[in-house]
């Protein structure tokens, strides 16, 4: 039996790994691909406390290896389902089962997609979810980014600077994202916005030639793009433990800033969970609650 079994080797995932091994519990993370979760495919991060610029690849591997130095035990397994018995939590894998005292499940949250026919196959091929990570392959091209949040603002305002003509296509006419970003937004001379438009279809030949978008009121337009870059929201992945855990009307697990959820013993950390701000700092501020509360309900279960 583990002390603590983290579900997810992202940046929530191994940072509860380190503060787990730091309280001296036993710790197992068990995760579905590869460590590192989204952030292993930015190329650039800027925005992490004492390092000004490190890519995430880097970052995740020195993150993974410090988990690992310190004694957690990281195994590539699918997790498929969680039982709660009580004081004993029982993690069900594709091939295995695990026993635990407490569990953190730190399983992230994977892009949301337009939903269009030929969007899977032209990944690669025109259409991105991430801009950091393809945006230097449309240098001096047009391109259109679709949403309208704090993601979708900072993918246009990034994106400015490199391609010759950006396209903002948003469903309604307000931003979601922060105003501050809109402003600079508006101050880039080769930055269109498309209010109230969704884009419809891609149109494609070997890659993206160029994008209908639908007004709100039917009429269609057609943009000659090489790229889109979607960025409409991102979808939790804890479809797994829907029927033990709570979650919103999103997806997201229910807890606060302790990181408990429902379940006695069970917590939560990163980008699944009800909050504010998802970021890499916040995510890992989450492994570091989460496993300290798992440590001290540990404590009190033999206190
Ligand atoms: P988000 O805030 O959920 O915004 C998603 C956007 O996509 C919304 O504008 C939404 O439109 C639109 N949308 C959703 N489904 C759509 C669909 N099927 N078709 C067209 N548009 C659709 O997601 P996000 O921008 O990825 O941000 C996620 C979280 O990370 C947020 O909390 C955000 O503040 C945070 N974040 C922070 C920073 C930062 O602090 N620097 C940077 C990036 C992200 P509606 O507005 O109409 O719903």
């Amino acid at each position: 039996m583990y002390d603590i079994i983290v579900i997810g080797a992202g940046p929530a995932g191994l940072t509860a790994a380190i503060y787990g091994r730091r309280a001296a519990k036993s710790v197992l993370v068990l995760e579905a691909t590869t460590y590192g979760g989204q952030i292993i495919n930015t190329l650039d991060i800027s925005n992490y406390p004492v390092e000004a610029h490190i890519s995430g690849f880097d970052f995740a591997t020195k993150l993974y290896n410090q988990a690992v130095d310190l004694g957690a035990e990281v195994l590539f397994e699918k997790v498929i389902d969680l039982k709660d018995h009580g004081k004993e939590k029982e993690v069900i894998t594709e091939n295995n089962t695990y026993q635990a005292k407490t569990v953190i499940i730190a399983t992230g949250a994977e892009n949301r997609k337009l939903g269009l026919p030929e969007e899977d196959k032209l990944v690669s091929k025109g259409v991105s979810y991430c801009a950091t990570c393809d945006g230097a392959f449309y240098k001096n091209k047009a391109v259109a980014v679709a949403g309208g949040g704090n993601t979708a603002l900072e993918d246009a305002l990034y994106l400015s600077d490199i391609a010759s003509k950006v396209y903002l296509i948003h469903r309604r006419d307000e931003f979601r994202g922060e105003e501050a970003t809109v402003e600079r937004l508006k101050e880039k001379q080769n930055l269109e916005f498309v209010y109230n438009s969704n884009v419809t279809k891609l149109n494609a030949k070997e890659r993206l030639e160029s994008i209908e978008v639908t007004q709100n009121d039917g009429t269609i337009r057609m943009i000659e793009v090489d790229g889109l870059f979607v960025a409409v929201g991102r979808i939790p992945e804890n479809q797994n433990f829907a029927k033990l855990i709570d979650l919103d009307e999103s997806g997201y697990i229910i807890a606060g800033e302790d990181c408990c959820t429902n379940r006695e013993g069970i917590f939560v950390a990163g980008d699944n969970r009800v909050k504010e701000v998802r970021q890499l700092v916040t995510a890992a501020s989450d492994g570091a609650v989460a496993a300290t509360n798992a440590a001290k309900y540990i404590n009190n279960l033999s206190a």
